[in-house]
C-alpha cells in the first residue's frame, strides 16, 4: 500500500506567488455537497441536477426541486455554486425528459437540446433554480450541458435572465463550442469545460467504451489544443474558463490547464488535497511553462512525459 503524503486540504488554490486559483467540488445533491462543505472547498463547479431524479417517472414539481437545490446551495452560504440545468440523455437518461430510443444517443437529443425541445421542463427548472437561491445564500450561477451553437448560448441566457438568475453559463463540451468559444463567450458571463465530453466528442469515442479509454483521455493534443483555444478566448475577453470533468481532478494536468487559461478547476471531493498542493508548488511562469511543453507534444504519452521532466 502506497500512503502518499499530501496535506489536507485547508481550502485555498494558490499558486506558489499566491495566485488565486478557485479550486471548487462536483456534486450531485445535497449529501455530496455537505461533505464538500466539510471538506472545505471553495464552492461548487458543478451540480448535476440530474443526478437528483434519475428514478423519476414524471417531471418533478417545482416545490421538488426547490428543495433539492436548497440541499446543495445550503452548506455553501457566501461562496460559488454553479447549478447545471439537466444533463439529460445519451448516458443519463431522464424518462420524464428523453426521446424514445435514439440510434446514436451521444450524438442525439441530449442535454440543452432537449431543454429546447420542452421549453417549459426548462422553464420550471429555472424557476426552482431562483427560487432556491432566493431562500439560501449561496452565489448562485447557471450553466447548460452539450452546447454547439451560439444561437442555443443566446436563448439560454436569455431563458435564465427572464427568470432571474444573474450569472449564466455554458459548458464547453462540444468541439464546435471550443471552436466557438469567443462569440460564445460574449453572450455568457463564464464557461466551464466538461472535458470528459469534450474528449469524447473530440476524439469520437465513446467515454463509456473501456477499450477507448486511451483516446478518451485529456491529454490528448488535440484535446489540450481546443482547451487552449477556449483558454485565449477566457483572456481575450476577461471572462472565467472553468473545468469541471474529470481532467480537473488531475494534479499532474492542473498547471497545464492554469497554463492554458483556465481560472478555476472543479472536482470530486477526494482530488481536492492532491491538486491543491500540486498547484501550490507552481508559479505561473511553470504552469506556461507545462502548457506549451504540452501542446508541443504529438501524442498523449508524450505529452504527459514532457510535463513530467519539467517537475525533475
Ligand atoms: C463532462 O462532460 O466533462 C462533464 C463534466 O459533464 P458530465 O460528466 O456530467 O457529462
Ligand atoms: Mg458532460
Amino acid at each position: 500500500v502506497v500512503v502518499e503524503d499530501v496535506p489536507a486540504f485547508d481550502g485555498t488554490g494558490v499558486l506558489a506567488d499566491g495566485t488565486g486559483v478557485a479550486l471548487l467540488a462536483n456534486v450531485g445533491g445535497a449529501a455530496d455537497a455537505v461533505a464538500a462543505a466539510e471538506a472545505g472547498a471553495q464552492g461548487i463547479g458543478l451540480f448535476r441536477t440530474e443526478f437528483c431524479f434519475l428514478d423519476r417517472a414524471e417531471e418533478p414539481t417545482v416545490a421538488e426541486q426547490v428543495a433539492a437545490y436548497r440541499g446543495v446551495l445550503a452548506p455553501f452560504a457566501g461562496h460559488r455554486v454553479v447549478v447545471r440545468t439537466l444533463d439529460a440523455g445519451s448516458d443519463k437518461p431522464l424518462p420524464f425528459a428523453t426521446a424514445a430510443a435514439e440510434e446514436n444517443p451521444a450524438l442525439g437529443v441530449r442535454g440543452l437540446r432537449v431543454a429546447r425541445a420542452h421549453p417549459a421542463l426548462l422553464a420550471h427548472q429555472l424557476a426552482a433554480i431562483a427560487e432556491a437561491a432566493a431562500a439560501e445564500d449561496a452565489r448562485v450561477e447557471v450553466m447548460a450541458p452539450m452546447v454547439a451553437t451560439i444561437d442555443e448560448a443566446r436563448d439560454f441566457a436569455a431563458a435564465c435572465r427572464a427568470a432571474g438568475i444573474r450569472r449564466v453559463g455554458i459548458m464547453i463540451e462540444t468541439p464546435a463550442a471550443a471552436l466557438m468559444a469567443a462569440s460564445l463567450l460574449a453572450e455568457v458571463d463564464f464557461v466551464s469545460l466538461g472535458t470528459n465530453d469534450l474528449a469524447q466528442y473530440t476524439m469520437a469515442a465513446d467515454r463509456l467504451s473501456a477499450p477507448l479509454g486511451a483516446l478518451n483521455d485529456p491529454w490528448q493534443p488535440a484535446v489540450l489544443r481546443l482547451i487552449g483555444m477556449v483558454g485565449e478566448a477566457g483572456r481575450a475577453t476577461g471572462k472565467p474558463v472553468g473545468v469541471c470533468g474529470e481532467a480537473g481532478g488531475d494534479p499532474a494536468l492542473a498547471p497545464v490547464l492554469v497554463g492554458l487559461g483556465v481560472t478555476s478547476l472543479s472536482m470530486t471531493v477526494r482530488s481536492l488535497a492532491r491538486v491543491a498542493a500540486g498547484l501550490r508548488a507552481v508559479t505561473p511562469e511553470d504552469c506556461r511553462r507545462a502548457a506549451d511543453a504540452a501542446l508541443a507534444a504529438t501524442t498523449a504519452a508524450e505529452a504527459r512525459e514532457a510535463v513530467a521532466a519539467l517537475r525533475r
